[in-house]
Order: C-alpha cells, then structure tokens, then sequence
C-alpha cells in the first residue's frame, strides 16, 4: 500500500530538468563493474587475430532511490589488439576515475555526467560506453521506456543481420554459410580474410563466395580485411573483389593511413567501410570531409557510448553517409543496447551485424536475442529491454 509518506519518489518525469535539491533520489550511489569471460561457440580468425573466447566487463550503476541499470562493454576478443583498450583497463578505468566522476550526480543530468566523465579522462571510449550503457538502462528503466524512445522511437521492429564468415578455411566458411542459409539466419556475409598471401586471400574470398551464391542466388558479401594490406596490394586486389560482386570492404589498410582510405574510395565503385579508422562523431565528420568511407559503422563501443554514437549517426547523415550498425562481440545484454539505438535511427540500409549471441557459447539474460528470417528482433521492455541473469553473470565472473 502506497501512502503519501512513501519512500519511492515521485515519477522523475516530473522532476526532469530540475537537477537541484529535489533531485537527491536520482543520485548515482554506486558504479561497479566486474569482468566475465565466456567461452565461443567457435574460433574467430581474421587477418588481426584469433580468438577462442570474449572477456566482456559488466556495470551496474545505482541511484539513490533504489533503481539500478545494468550496461555492457567490451572489446574485440576483450584484449587490447583492436584499439588498445580491453576489459581490464576498462574495469580499471571504471573503478578509479569513471566511477568516482559520476558519483553523487544526478542520473538526469546526461551530458553533464559524459563531460564529468571527460573531465575524469582523456579518450577511453570503451570504458566510457560501457559506462553510458548502464546510465542508458537506468534512465530508461526510471522513465518506464525503452531506450529507444530517448532517441525518436523505433523505426523498425527487427534489423536484417550478416554473418561473419571467420574459420579461415573455404570448406568451413561455405559449409557454415550454407547452414545460416538453410536455417533462415543470414543471407548476407562478410568475409574475413588477410591473415596469410594477399593474392591466395582474394582467390579464397572469391572462390568462397561463388560457392555460397551456388546455394543461395540471395546471399550477397562484403570482406574485411581487418587493416592487413598496404595500399598498392588493396589497389590491385580490391577491383578483382568488385569485378567478383562483393558489395563492400572493411578496412582493407591500416587504421592510419587515412589518405590510402580516401584514394581507394575514389578509385573503387564497390563501397569502403573505415573501421579501425574512425571512432567517433569528429572523426565521422574528418571522414566525410576526406571521403575516407563511404558507409558508417555506427558502434556504441568505439564510438564512447549509445549517445555518442547517436551523434556520430546524425553527422553521417547530414554528410550523406549511410549507415551499417556494427558491434564489438557483445552478449544479448550489449546487443540489446545496439538493437535499441539501430531501431531508432531514420535510415539504417545496411543492417546491422549483431551477431555476438550467436558466437557466444553462453549468454547473461534470461532470454536470449531472437534471430528469425534474416533479421535479429528489437527486444520490448523499459531501458534496453532485456533482463540480466545475475546468477550467470556471477558464476562467469573473473576471480
Ligand atoms: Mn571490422
């Protein structure tokens, strides 16, 4: 029985924008992150590295009155070869300045507790997204909404999803293919080659997706070269790529070399994806102003968060850039966080790659994320729309 002298506070919508001193329940008490390691269904090979599992780092942040969000972050693999971060610089960098720099904040007060954050510590992105992913599933769940109404509300139900082609074998990539083809998963595949010969690789891209089409006249391709050539080997090999019909490449020269980024663009129809390269909105807007992509790839992770890459989303769209949603091998609780900000954006023509819980041989939420026709579904509920099995979050827990 609810009585005027009850302790739970008044519906926060009445009290948004005032951040002053009735704002105290909306305190953030309490920032914690733990790191887990789960284990893959299978090894993931690509031109930067192989992986047998995904360490990920796991937030919950608590407010005053009780309320309590739970985010995601991590890092490819959860080391430090994609970008430098990893889970254990991101727990780090929670425990001793991310976490103490919102502390005592009001959940309300978004920006302020980004710049408090920025203010804590330069770059980081991961670490900071992991942060902005729990703040996302707080706010949300105060305000009894999805996350995705905080950015203009679902444009679309569901989100048609690729599959990384990543064994590293012809045999194994088409019999994989043929599997996600058959089973109604993916019809859109992405390729990961440049571990080994750059002529070998582009034959076996070739070859593998030939193979694929034999199945399927629907299947269609991209290949990531995940930064392993230089520019005259991309410039040679990659029109072999676009003669064969593969509708885009990922990264195919090393994150730096953004000039090679922008002159292959202007020599290839095929589209080019910067992702090593680009991370987030001012450097969304350095690539439309270089012509150093010509799709982006909206990720929470490196992009520092659901509200930063949001902003780097609007940026490509003033600049014409139209946008794919990436991901960094995240659980259903990480995908959640992506499909709820791809649901949102106005126009999202190629997909979305959020595949994580189908890589990863254990999830952290009670329900897993559905994959049906091709598409992966938007899942319904306050904050990110998913509940955390804590019981498996604990037992995952790095000691
Ligand atoms: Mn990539």
């Amino acid at each position: 029985m609810k009585t005027s002298s009850s302790a739970s506070p008044a519906h926060p919508i009445n009290r948004y924008g005032s951040v002053g001193a009735d704002s105290k329940e909306y305190a953030i008490d309490r920032v914690e992150a733990v790191i887990v390691d789960l284990p893959l269904r299978r090894q993931h090979f690509h031109a930067s590295g192989t992986h047998a599992g995904q360490s990920l780092v796991i937030v919950t942040i608590g407010t005053k009155c009780g309320a309590v969000g739970i985010g995601e972050g991590g890092t490819p693999a959860g080391t430090a070869f994609w970008g430098g971060e990893s889970v254990e610089t991101i727990k780090l960098m929670i425990d001793r300045y991310l976490g103490p720099a919102i502390i005592g904040r009001n959940v309300f007060a978004y920006e302020a507790l980004l710049a408090a954050m920025d203010r804590a510590a330069s770059h980081n992105q991961f670490a900071k997204a992991a942060v902005d992913v729990a703040l996302h599933d707080l706010v949300g769940r105060l305000l009894d909404i999805p996350v995705a109404v905080l950015y203009g509300g679902r444009m679309r139900e569901s989100i048609p999803v690729l599959w990384a082609l990543a064994a590293a074998t012809f045999e194994a990539d088409v019999e994989d293919a043929g599997r996600q083809l058959e089973q109604r998963y993916h019809r859109f595949f992405k390729i990961k080659i440049g571990k080994r010969d750059p002529n070998a690789e582009a034959q076996r891209a070739i070859k593998t997706a030939e193979a694929i089409r034999n199945i399927s006249n629907e299947a269609t391709f991209s290949v990531d070269l995940n930064q392993a050539w230089d520019e005259p080997t991309a410039a040679t090999l990659l029109p072999r790529l676009q003669d064969a019909g593969f509708s885009l490449v990922e990264q195919p020269v090393p994150h730096w070399n953004v000039a090679a980024m922008s002159r292959l663009a202007a020599r290839l129809d095929m589209p080019i994806l910067s992702d090593e390269s680009l991370w987030d909105l001012h450097d969304v807007f350095d690539a439309a102003a270089r012509r150093s992509t010509d799709v982006y790839a909206v990720k929470i992770a490196k992009g520092g968060g659901i509200r930063r890459a949001y902003k780097g989303a609007a940026v490509a769209e003033a600049a014409g850039l139209p946008l794919y949603g990436g991901m960094a091998l995240e659980s259903s609780l990480g995908t959640a966080a992506g499909l709820q900000l791809f649901s949102a954006l106005g126009e999202l023509p190629w997909g979305c790659e959020l595949i994580g819980p189908r890589l990863l041989a254990e999830d952290l939420t009670t329900e897993p994320t559905v994959y049906r026709d091709f598409e992966v579904i938007v899942p319904d509920g306050p904050g990110l729309g998913v509940t955390v099995d804590m019981d498996r979050v604990t037992h995952f827990t790095r000691a």
